[in-house]
């Protein structure tokens, strides 16, 4: 049964739709941890890792406590230290250059292309010019999958290559996706996700993953996760982390994993028909396009508008009723923290033109289309509204 009154909140996401579909069998779930007592080493964490890795097209997939630890881990795995430079879009949230930063090493922030957001593979040769200029050794990069939708790997690969850096995938908001066959968490060295509870695969506190093809790297981030005790010899063989996920979480992703498959579909078909609604009722707003041959996950559906107009509709449509979310208001070469940093080509145009159009609306595989409906014509009317004044 859908809910559309016409005066009903529309939250940007609704983690109760689902769990009301889940109900008894996640409950059932968190009592078997309960009595099995093996709160941070139950099998519930090897058996989802053999299903998140079999699922993704990885060998090796390995738990830990958040996305930020899997980078973390991934980093560490593959040796970065300070000295070291990584390159990562401007454009993301702040885990992707945060976790390169407190492993000590410099992360070099990239521009990225407004059609999807993601790291512009063009960028990579200016940001090993930027990371020399800084006196720094080039050792990789970090692309993101923003908002579900892969990067431009067939460009990305070559380029990094082509510098000899490593490849990281930070598919926190992708693990689900494909492009051109190939899946989120299959890709480059190293892949990491989080199951953030929002992320489109959430468990219900923190969690997050990291993926490889690469049996070498796989056992340093074991033990890494596990304050460097290597499972061998029982010594702390490298210096770790509090990297592990609790059987809790482990749990609630199984039950969630059944129904994952599904839920990507529908959220496809939300952003197909909100596709379809923006292209004929929203003239001036853009609206995200999935390139042909790619699933995306639709963590976010961010909308491009006019920049002079989009604080003033996001406020038009909170007024009636529809919550959305500016991902992300400032990009991280502009945050306090992170502003002494070096920027290849000294400018991210790109990103800073989207911090400020960018608008991410309601999205979750079980909105209803009547909420869908209300969401554009929200938008429309705040649009119309806002080009008269
Ligand atoms: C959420 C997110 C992370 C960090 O995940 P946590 O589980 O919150 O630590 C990293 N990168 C991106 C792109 C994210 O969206």
């Amino acid at each position: 049964m859908t809910d559309t009154a016409s005066d009903r909140p529309i939250p940007v996401t609704d983690l109760h739709a689902q769990r009301r579909r889940l109900g008894d069998g996640i409950e059932g779930a968190l009592r078997r941890v309960l009595e099995h007592g093996r709160f941070l080493a139950g099998p519930e964490i090897e058996e989802l890792e053999s299903r998140l890795a079999s699922r993704a097209g990885a060998d090796h997939a390995i738990a830990c406590a958040s996305g930020t630890d899997a980078l973390m881990m991934a980093l560490l795995a593959l040796g970065a230290r300070p000295g070291d430079s990584v390159l990562v879009p401007g454009f993301t949230f702040v885990a992707t250059a945060e976790a390169v930063a407190l492993i000590g090493a410099t992360p070099v922030f990239l521009d990225v292309r407004a059609n999807d957001f993601n790291m512009d593979p063009a960028a990579i040769a200016a940001g090993v010019a930027a990371a020399k200029e800084a006196g720094l050794r080039p050792v990789g990069v970090i692309a993101v999958d923003l908002f579900g939708h892969p990067a431009d790997y067939a460009a990305i690969e070559p380029a990094a290559e082509e510098h000899g850096l490593w490849l990281v995938c930070d598919a926190a908001q992708s693990y689900g996706a494909c492009r051109d066959g190939r899946k989120a968490g299959s890709i480059g060295a190293i892949a990491t996700t989080s199951f953030y509870p929002s992320k489109p695969l959430g468990c219900y506190g923190d969690g997050g993953a990291v993926m490889t093809g690469d049996g070498v790297l796989a056992e340093a981030m074991l033990e890494l996760r596990d304050h460097g005790r290597s499972a061998a010899t029982g010594m702390h063989a490298r210096v770790g982390l509090t990297g592990r996920i609790d059987t809790f979480q482990a749990a609630v992703l199984l039950e969630k994993l059944a129904v994952f498959d599904e839920e990507v579909e529908m959220r496809g078909r939300v952003a197909e028909r909100y596709r379809e609604m923006i292209g004929r009722d929203v003239g001036d707003a853009v609206a995200p396009a999935a390139h042909d041959g790619t699933v995306s996950t639709w963590a976010q559906y961010t909308v491009r508008l006019p920049a002079d107009r989009r604080d003033a509709v996001q406020g038009r449509m909170a007024q009636a009723g529809v919550s959305t979310a500016v991902h992300y208001r400032t990009p991280l070469h502009r945050q306090p923290a992170y502003s002494g940093y070096p920027v290849a080509g000294g400018s991210l145009p790109v990103a800073e033109a989207l911090a400020e159009t960018v608008l991410s609306l309601p999205m979750h595989a079980y909105l209803p289309e009547g909420d869908q409906e209300r969401v554009v014509a929200a938008m429309a009317a705040a649009m119309a509204e806002e080009a008269q004044r």
